[in-house]
């Protein structure tokens, strides 16, 4: 097995000592086994997405002599790998998913979420909404559908209490409860995907064994764990680094 790890950074600002460091340990781990370093834009949120900040990061990833194998601007046979291009893709396992039953449509405003949280806020229980919270009745989905209303795909979470363990290279076992877990967009109302949809997708598609990443992505990894069993996929092995203070 050829070690392929990447880095993903959102072109939304400057280039951060984040990316850098993250990209260093990526870099790194890659190199010792023998493998590949690739770069990949994560750019889906198209509002904050900018081509300057994009160049920016590239820029001072290389300035830093972090090249990769693969990546928007050197290409590779994985590609395309800015995110934008490949929507398509997402569409695609998104709409397997909601045939599988694993992802459903979603027309529940903003107003309404907002309202179910509260409520259970009030009940003491957890904020994370499932998909029975979210199911309207069968005229209410006519009635928006024919009124040409917006709507999200969800992904279908576990309901029942319990935990989800992710096994991490730096950390070990950790044990994530279901109860907070929720109902996750992938694709938006614009029809891009969100970070979760995109992010396994592609770490599947472009043969990445190892994900090292920020910890704050910890509370991610259940819905990416479930959404590699969803997909009947391996997960790459994940590892959840420090956060870079003061
Ligand atoms: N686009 C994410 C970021 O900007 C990538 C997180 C990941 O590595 O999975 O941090």
């Amino acid at each position: 097995m050829t070690v392929r790890t990447r880095i993903a950074p959102s072109p939304t600002g400057d280039p951060h000592v984040g990316t850098a460091y993250i990209a260093l340990f990526n870099y790194c781990f890659a190199k010792s086994q023998g493998g590949e370093f690739l770069l990949r834009i994560e750019d889906t949120d198209q509002q904050r997405s900018t081509a300057a900040s994009e160049k920016a990061i590239l820029d001072s990833l290389r300035w830093l002599g972090l090249d990769w194998d693969e990546g928007p601007d050197v290409g590779g046979p994985s590609g395309p790998y800015r995110q934008s291009e490949r929507s398509d893709i997402y569409q695609q396992h998104c709409q397997q998913l909601i045939d599988q039953g694993k992802a459903f449509r979603c027309y529940r405003t903003a107003e309404e979420l907002n309202t179910l949280r509260e409520s259970r806020r009030e009940a003491g229980l957890h904020t994370a909404l499932k998909a029975s919270d979210l199911r309207l009745s069968e005229e209410e989905v006519q009635a928006r559908e024919a009124a040409g209303a917006a709507y999200v795909i969800r992904m279908v979470v576990p309901e029942e209490d319990g935990r989800c363990e992710i096994d991490d290279m730096l950390r070990g076992k950790i044990e994530l409860e279901w109860s907070q877990v929720d109902a996750q967009i992938l694709l938006k109302s614009d029809g891009l995907p969100t970070y979760h949809l995109a992010n396994v997708v592609d770490d599947h598609l472009m043969g990445i064994t190892h994900v090292l990443r920020g910890e704050e992505w910890i509370n991610s990894a259940p819905k990416h764990k479930l959404l590699y069993e969803y997909f009947g996929w391996e997960m790459p092995q994940l590892c959840h680094l420090p956060l870079l203070r003061n």
